[in-house]
């Protein structure tokens, strides 16, 4: 089989010759390391690579090169192979220069020349890179395979689990494909059975549920012990954070999901103001470093599992899982943050997987390549999954009810927005209706100002429209606002009826519920900030009062 290629760009031979050396004494068993001299001649490598199908897995390119700067290069490389990593090698003196690129041309890093010793400099960086790859796009013909119809909601739940899951597939539409109707007839499947897994070692899984996929994949669903010191409900960034610091501080740490790690983090294409990551960072890279450091400290990370219902005993907290069973702790966080609010438009429910995604842009971008979207909503995630779009779909327009982005959106997506040729914002508009055949073709825009409607060709409606909290697995006694967000520390002293939930002597500590040793963090708390650092930061912090509350008890 064909290695994936490295590709090296730089205009002086000598550090061309160096880079491809260090990068061959490590990657040569898996990887091609090749080179190019210019601009013009890394362009016309990659082309010559597309047309070949071969796999182009990262391009380092110098910056600073007579005729295309290295940014160009990796900007326009991004039209021919999406999914490649693209890093910047700069001399010390053009670090600001690089640090502009990364918003301009959308870079994965940078790295700063010289870059001796590489198992310091060079090495860890490009593993990462190299690793993310892996992760976002699996090669040619080899491990899982998903076959199915594009259009169906089954296929996309299943590609949901697997990218939230971090399981690399490749993804075969069964009418377009030539090959994904080989593959099921050679399993002697109908397409009945659609969609399908086909395994490495050629062993098939019929229309499966999340479930068996991850059963099939030997995760082990089951608790390894009776009783924990304490329960995370949640695996987003506010309960990795909070099994991180649990595990990490010796408390026998269960952190279970009803879906996958990730959270609505795990579904974002490109977080930027997480601290420490300056050129970004995909939700999928971050939760894949999290749950590692998770289990590597001790926790024990189950998913999917749905924690359906808690009652409390004396003191113990008894979970009860969807699927009937049932485990017990101390202390128990909940942090199962928030899920889009549905689109109430006629047609959003019933092409819903069909066209109509929640938030899922990752998962079905790439087949949308050359086709015209639509993204409903302003605020940053609908801005962020517009630019993921934008680098498949033909035009993607943005739909909002207001007048501007600038309110509801930070200003680096604006501004990213703007310079981006295929995307147009359509304002003071909502979506009146969503029409098609087996799926979504045409999308009935209405104006807020004047009540007048047109119809517009689109293959896809993307809905970005707020949130609601998941917090109906509490028990009652949880108090929760209005809406639903849970109430933590003094505000459940401030709730109606508190009296009558919380008989404790001392006052709640600062992140727990009325409930004592049932704490919440992140987006299902009422007052949360509804960002992944702060997510984090609570995730963290519930467990130094964990330890407060299990000394007094
Ligand atoms: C597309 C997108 C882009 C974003 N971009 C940014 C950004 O750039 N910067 C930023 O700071 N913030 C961003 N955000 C916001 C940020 O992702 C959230 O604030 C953060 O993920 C909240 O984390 P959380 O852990 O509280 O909850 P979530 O991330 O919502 O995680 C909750 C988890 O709980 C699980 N769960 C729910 N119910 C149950 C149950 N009953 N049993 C078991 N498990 C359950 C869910 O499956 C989910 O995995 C973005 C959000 C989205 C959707």
């Amino acid at each position: 089989m064909k290695k994936p290629v490295i590709l090296v760009v730089d205009d002086d031979p000598q550090v061309l010759a160096a880079v491809r050396r260090d990068l061959r004494s490590r990657y040569r068993e898996q990887y091609s390391v090749l080179g190019a001299s210019s601009g013009d001649e890394a362009l016309s490598t990659i082309r010559e690579l597309k047309s070949r199908g071969d796999d182009l897995a990262l391009i380092i390119s110098d910056q600073r090169m007579p005729g295309m700067a290295g940014h160009e290069v990796l900007a326009r490389s991004r039209g021919v192979y999406p999914a490649a990593r693209r890093v910047l090698l700069t001399a010390y003196a053009d670090i600001d220069a690089a640090v502009n690129a990364i918003n301009q041309a959308q870079l994965d890093y940078y790295l700063a020349k010289p870059w001796q010793p590489p198992e310091e400099h060079l090495f860890p960086v490009v593993d990462d890179q190299l690793d993310t790859w892996l992760a976002e796009c699996l090669p040619e013909a080899t491990g899982l395979r998903l076959v199915g119809h594009q259009w169906s909601p089954h296929s996309h739940a299943i590609k949901s689990f697997l990218a939230a899951s971090l399981i690399p597939y490749r993804w075969l539409d069964i009418e377009r494909e030539s090959d994904a109707r080989a593959l099921v007839e050679a399993a002697g499947v109908g397409t009945d059975d659609l969609p399908v897994l086909v395994f490495e070692d050629g062993s098939v899984l019929r229309s499966p549920e999340p479930r068996q996929v991850a059963e099939r994949l030997g995760r082990s669903l089951s608790a390894a012990s009776d009783l924990y010191d304490l329960v995370i409900v949640g695996a987003g960034p506010a309960g990795l954070a909070a099994a991180v610091y649990g595990a990490s501080e010796g408390l026998r740490t269960l952190l279970l999901d009803c879906l996958a790690p990730g959270g609505q983090a795990g579904s974002s294409s490109h977080i930027e103001n997480y601290l420490g990551f300056p050129a970004g960072v995909s939700g999928a890279e971050l939760t894949r470093r999290a749950l590692m450091q998770a289990r590597r400290l001790g926790a024990e990370c189950l998913a999917p599992l749905e924690v359906a219902g808690v009652k409390i005993d004396a003191g113990y907290k008894r979970l009860t899982l969807a699927d009937g069973r049932e485990l017990v702790t101390r202390t128990l966080v909940a942090a199962t943050g928030m899920i889009y609010r549905e689109h109430e438009a006629p047609g959003m429910a019933e092409y819903a997987g069909a066209g109509v995604y929640y938030g899922a842009a990752t998962t079905e971008a790439p087949v949308l390549s050359g086709r015209r979207v639509i993204v409903v909503g302003g605020g940053n995630s609908a801005g962020q999954g517009a630019m993921y779009l934008a680098r498949f779909a033909a035009e993607v327009r943005i739909v909002v009810r207001r007048a501007s982005l600038g309110e509801t959106m930070s200003h680096y997506l604006v501004e990213q927005i703007d310079k981006t040729p295929n995307i147009r914002v359509v304002f003071r508009t909502e979506v009146e209706r969503v029409e098609g055949g087996r799926h979504v073709e045409r999308v009935t825009l209405r104006s807020v100002d004047d009540g007048s409607s047109r119809v517009e060709e689109s293959d896809a409606v993307f809905v970005f429209i707020g949130a609601r909290p998941r917090s109906d697995w509490l028990p009652a006694a949880v108090l929760r606002d209005q809406k639903g967000f849970v109430l933590t520390g003094r505000d459940v002293l401030a709730a109606e009826g508190h009296a009558k939930a919380w008989k404790e002597a001392r006052e709640p500590l600062l992140l727990e519920t009325s409930v004592p040793g049932v704490f919440a963090a992140g987006d299902v708390r009422a007052g949360a900030m509804n960002r992944v650092a702060s997510a984090v930061g609570e995730g963290s912090m519930t467990v130094r009062l964990v330890h407060e509350y299990l000394a007094r008890t």
